[in-house]
């Protein structure tokens, strides 16, 4: 599991949608540089982090949820 950055707590619901009844759970998006893809990073279960993984070489991420972290909503991962 790779670290790729945090994010500030306040964002990270971002992509939540109030109307829908859908169980979408919140992601960011993260560019896969080595690779060359991009993907997303869900947030897991105890809303500490993201995580996922690299579509096609398949390492895993994480970033996570902090009071003082980053407001971006997009990151960049290095796979190699
Ligand atoms: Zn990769």
């Amino acid at each position: 599991m790779q670290f790729v950055g945090e994010i500030y707590k306040d964002a990270m619901l971002f992509k939540k949608q109030p109307e829908s009844k859908s169980k979408a759970r919140p992601y960011l998006g993260v560019h896969f540089v080595q690779c060359s893809v991009y993907g997303r990073l869900y947030l897991n279960a105890r809303q500490k982090a993201y995580m996922g993984f690299c579509p096609r070489c398949g390492k895993s991420f994480q970033i996570r949820v902090e009071p003082g972290g980053s407001r971006s909503r997009f990151f960049k991962a290095f796979c190699r």
